[in-house]
């Protein structure tokens, strides 16, 4: 069994029970992603530093008192928030007993908002002077690492990591806490059927999909479920780099609101809520899904309301396509704008498309709307 954690609940009662365990355990990854507990707590959301060093230590002590081989590795995604950490990891990683490091730039699929990134600042792969100060930290890492006589996984980038074939179909499987099972950790979000559905783990583990998709992995070719931009082996084998910059592209027009409008921008008195209804024109050459897979990426009208044009995001909003909208097709909207709680004063309001779990288009380079909102 492999076994990955953030190391949040690496307790003492947790530790004894994984100890208990009496098969294989050949491996445990611990996501640390910062060598700073100020980092980490920026990066992780949750002041647990101190706490998951110090569970790591634990678990490494216990597993050498056992006599286990268990190899314990940390790992740290990179993004700008924690790239001049890297090069400080080895020696961190030392001090917890840990015999492995694993590295990697955070991938621009992982998320948009909540998750790894807020922006695409954030974004190591898209800032050339970022890049290349990765790939020289990479190169202490390892350095360092080998003087301390810990294994460095820091074999990455698209040209390395991806150049090889998928073996995700062979030991991964991703559970949600829902018994929803994925077929990878990609970010494609592929679904290979509910645990909850299923009698036997293994008949969903050795599932016909799953086969099929082996086989194709097996032959040489990447699975037609796969052939997908979250897929990094796809995206190397088509030499995909980055989204293309013409592919994710709106318009939209605002047809009528119950708000007071003017050149001067919306103006509303006293409501909690606004209603708009829009017209937004799919003006790139991807199709906007209103479903996707499992829900996990479609599109979405989206918007913020926003002190000043570029300032912070005060309130994120959403609202539902009816219908996919193809490139060059058409859409009307309805959507509600929560104002309430915002106090009386001017702000923007931005309207913008959005695939969830992915990024606003707005950060793939289209133009967002941006109306003037006042409030009295
Ligand atoms: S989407 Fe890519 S990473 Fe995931 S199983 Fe398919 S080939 Fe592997």
């Amino acid at each position: 069994m492999l076994f990955t954690t953030n190391g949040i609940l690496l307790t003492r009662e947790n530790i004894n029970a994984i100890l208990s365990y009496k098969g294989d355990l050949p491996f445990i990854g611990i996501s640390l992603n910062a060598c700073s507990a100020g980092t980490y707590r920026k990066i992780m959301g949750v002041d647990a530093f101190d706490a998951v060093v110090s569970n790591v230590k634990h678990i490494t002590a216990a597993l050498s008192k056992q006599g286990r081989k268990t190899r314990v590795s940390i790992s740290m995604i990179v993004m700008k928030e924690n790239l001049d950490e890297l090069p400080l990891l080895p020696d961190l990683v030392h001090g917890t007993g840990a015999a492995s490091v694993s590295v990697r730039a955070a991938e621009f699929t992982s998320s948009y908002t909540k998750d790894w990134f807020s922006s695409d600042e954030q974004n190591i792969r898209l800032d050339e002077k970022l890049l290349r100060a990765f790939e020289r930290y990479v190169g202490e890492v390892e350095g360092r690492c080998a003087a301390l006589g810990i294994e460095a996984i820091c074999k990455e980038g698209h040209s390395v990591m991806f150049s090889g074939m998928c073996n995700e179909l062979f030991d991964f499987l991703g559970i949600r806490n829902d018994g929803e099972t994925f077929a990878c950790c990609s970010g494609a979000f592929i679904p290979m059927g509910n645990l909850r559905d299923c009698a036997d783990f293994w008949a969903l583990w050795n599932s016909e999909k799953r086969q099929h998709m082996r086989t194709c992995i097996v032959n040489g070719d990447i699975p037609p479920e796969c052939r997908h931009e979250l897929c990094p082996y796809w995206r190397t084998r088509k030499n995909i780099d980055g989204f293309d910059a013409k592919s994710y592209r709106c318009s939209f027009q605002l047809l009528d609101t119950d708000a007071g409008i003017s050149d001067a921008g919306l103006s509303v008195t006293g409501e909690a809520a606004i209603s708009l209804r829009g017209r937004v024109t799919n003006s790139g050459n991807k199709t906007w899904s209103n479903t996707g897979l499992d829900r996990a990426h479609f599109f979405r009208i989206g918007g913020h309301i926003l002190g000043t044009p570029r300032g912070a995001v005060l309130k994120e909003l959403r609202g539902d396509m009816k219908a996919d909208v193809h490139p060059g097709e058409t859409i009307d909207f309805d959507l509600s704008v929560d104002v309430s709680g915002l106090g009386h004063g001017t702000y923007y309001l931005k309207l913008d498309m959005v695939q969830e779990r992915m990024f606003w288009f707005e950060d793939r380079w289209s133009s967002p709307l941006i109306l003037k909102l006042r409030l009295s």
